[in-house]
């Protein structure tokens, strides 16, 4: 149960907001207020109080018990602007109550406890296992303390690192990335990182039991000296993908069964063919050769092993090879330019990176995001197929790479020409982000109602007489058409051409929006016709939409309906 408690009427507003949000939740606690609070504190597992953190410090201060009995407690301030995790952090749940008050109330979570040593900083993120003295060294690397990173299987797309952490050091408190299970496992400062690494590949005859396969693979790697927990799958060949046996282990093992043709896996060099599986489902290798096919350019660390049933004759085979890291190229958009309008999941994929890539001026826009240690590889405007190029060779040689573009990064951006560099050697994530068109429509009102289409008007990388053809055709087809790049110093004809191919099919009165860095501090707009806009406000911070011909200018707004019979 949750106690809430208010003395003043916005602390009581604050409360009905909470108690409306969670109704199953909350006990609102009426009444002197001294009294309440103590009664909340004895019945209520946490507490939110919408008073004066100093009063709330004077009243609980001789009820205080313990961490492990006391409440969580929360307070608010009269404004609604801060939800303070005051007492019980961690124990209490008050952290995680702050947000939850904070994601509410709209406020904002205030927590002063040092980042819960349950994880590694930063590398939680990953779902990659972690074993061993996670808070001593979670610790160690928030306190700025040298820790050991060490890497024996070649560069992981780990996020960045605190300077902290480094190769270089020789300290006894370490961080090891690694699928082995090492002599340091046991060692008091030392984190072992799984990753994904392993690829177990299995053959089996007709009714092999499920029980059989996982004894072998765990002997396969116990022996082996390999963590179970870095098998990032399974591997057979198609004649077995519905082989009880091998599906519920893989089941049981948490990881994908891959399958592979028998010509694929025939087609592979492996140390131990024969000639059984080549009669049985026509590859020479099933368990080597499926392990190798799902690690490609990666090494055979355990060679073909037979399983040992108690009786019977052995009815299980397997390999274990190791994939080589493949690094992880996300490009994210980073939106028109306010800072609310960069989404969740970019501002996450710009802290998953260790290296960002992109125009200085957009690394500028999100700096104060970047993990202490993140590489910033930037350069100024042009060279965009070198910074393509040197994304794609970062995440090639196994970092987290995050490509960055403002509004949405595919749209006339850096996504193509990177993933034209691209092979599939790297994982690839695209995050959307807010483009100019949709920013400034949501200023001008709703312009794009109906069927639109964007046209960008720089004659850099598209000859004229191609956007020509297309504007002709948006004209023809009545498409609302929002102009990227509309005019600059030297290319200044362009804009007005457009709009005169565009008047041949609709009346002067069309209305057009223009607007200047949308949602920046500068931003500028304005709702005008085809026949009075003055081409000179707009330049290469601007778009500019034009209507079809059911667009209409109401109040000052500009709104295409969505279907053609408008009433006025
Ligand atoms: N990837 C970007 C577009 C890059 S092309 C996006 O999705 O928005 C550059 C053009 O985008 C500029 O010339 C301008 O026309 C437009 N643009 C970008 N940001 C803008 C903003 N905040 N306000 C208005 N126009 C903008």
């Amino acid at each position: 149960m949750i106690g809430l408690i208010s003395a003043t009427s916005a602390g009581q507003r604050g409360c009905e907001h909470l108690a409306a949000a969670w109704p199953d939740e909350v006990r609102v606690y009426d009444g002197p207020v001294r009294e309440a609070v103590g009664r909340a504190f004895a019945e209520c597992e946490q507490l939110v109080c919408f008073l004066a953190t100093g009063a709330v410090v004077r009243m609980i201060a001789p009820l205080l018990r313990g961490k492990d009995t006391d409440p969580g407690v929360v307070t608010v301030d009269e404004t609604h602007q801060h939800a303070i995790a005051l007492l019980g952090g961690h124990g209490g749940g008050a952290n995680e109550l702050a947000q939850r008050v904070a994601d509410v109330l709209g406020c904002r979570p205030v927590i002063s406890t040092a980042t819960d040593a349950a994880g590694v900083p930063g590398l939680d993120m990953l779902g990659w296992p972690v074993e061993g003295a996670v808070a001593a060294v979670s610790r160690a690397i928030l306190d700025g303390d040298p820790v050991r990173l060490d890497t024996p299987h070649g560069v992981h797309p780990l996020p960045a690192l605190p300077p902290n952490v480094t190769a270089a050091t020789d300290s006894d408190v370490s961080l090891i990335v690694t699928d082995r299970v090492t002599d340091a496992d046991a060692a008091a400062g030392t984190v072992l990182l799984r990753p994904p690494s392993l690829v177990v590949g299995v053959g089996g005859s007709r009714g092999v039991p499920a029980d059989e396969v996982l004894t072998l693979i765990g002997s396969a790697l116990a022996d082996a000296g390999l963590s179970p927990r870095s098998v990032a799958a399974l591997a057979t060949v198609d004649a077995k993908a519905d082989e009880a046996g091998i599906v519920e282990a893989a089941e049981r093992l948490g990881v994908p069964l891959l399958t592979y043709t028998a010509d694929r896996l025939a087609g592979i060099d492996v140390p131990n063919p024969s000639d059984a599986p080549l009669a049985a489902v026509g590859t020479p290798s099933v368990a080597e050769a499926a392990a190798l096919a799902a690690a490609p350019g990666g090494e055979l660390l355990v060679p073909k092993r037979k399983s040992a049933p108690q009786e019977g004759p052995a009815m299980a085979t397997a390999a274990v090879a190791r994939r080589r890291p493949r690094g992880r190229l996300s490009v994210v958009g980073l939106g028109p330019g306010a800072r609310d309008l960069l989404t969740p999941r970019a501002r996450e994929e710009l802290r998953r990176a260790s290296v960002i890539v992109g125009l200085d001026q957009y690394v500028d826009q999100i700096r104060d995001l970047l993990r202490p240690g993140t590489r910033i590889l930037e350069s100024g405007l042009g060279a965009e197929e070198e910074r393509a190029r040197t994304a794609v060779e970062q995440a090639r040689a196994g970092h987290a790479v995050a490509l960055i573009g403002s509004g949405d990064a595919g749209v006339y951006a850096m996504a193509s020409p990177a993933l034209a560099e691209a092979a599939d050697d790297i994982d690839v994530v695209g995050v959307p982000g807010v483009t100019a068109a949709l920013a400034a429509a949501a200023i001008l009102g709703a312009p794009l109602g109906h069927d639109h289409v964007s046209i960008s008007l720089s004659d850099l990388h598209t000859p004229w007489d191609v956007i020509e053809r297309r504007v002709r055709a948006a004209a023809e087809s009545d498409l609302i058409v929002t102009f990227y790049n509309p005019r600059s110093r030297g290319r200044d004809w362009q804009l007005p051409k457009a709009l005169s191919l565009l008047a041949e099919h609709r009346e002067p009165g069309t209305p057009v929006g223009v607007v200047h860095a949308a949602s920046r501090p500068d931003e500028r707009s304005e709702v005008t016709t085809i026949a009075a806009l003055d081409v000179t406000t707009v330049d290469m911070v601007t778009v500019v939409t034009v209507g079809n011909t059911a667009t209409r200018n109401v109040a000052g707004r500009m709104v295409t309906p969505r279907g053609y019979r408008w009433q006025a």
